[in-house]
């Protein structure tokens, strides 16, 4: 068995040409770069920074994200987010 490090992992032909695309227009250089460049875009989609602890909330609902790391409820009001539940300060 071929041990490779952990944060590798193989893409097909066609990946890694979609890579090299990406690369391309990113103006990256490592596939590593991409990847890291990709998932921070897709975070974004999907979370908030949780206002209470800095850490990724995950967007729940359209106006509703839940924060994993303190607890926090936090939800949209008038396009601004607000932990609406505040964990235990300090
Ligand atoms: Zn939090």
């Amino acid at each position: 068995m071929i041990e490779r490090a952990p944060n590798q992992f193989e893409l097909s032909p066609e990946e890694q040409e979609m890579i090299d695309l990406l690369k391309k227009e990113m103006g990256l250089s490592s596939t590593e770069d991409v990847m890291q460049a990709l998932m921070r875009q897709a975070v974004q989609r999907v979370s908030i920074t949780c206002p209470n602890c800095g850490h990724y909330a995950h967007i729940t609902k359209e106006d509703k994200a839940e924060c994993s790391s303190c607890l926090s409820i936090i939800t949209l009001s008038e396009d601004l987010w607000d932990a609406s539940r505040l964990p235990k300060l300090k």
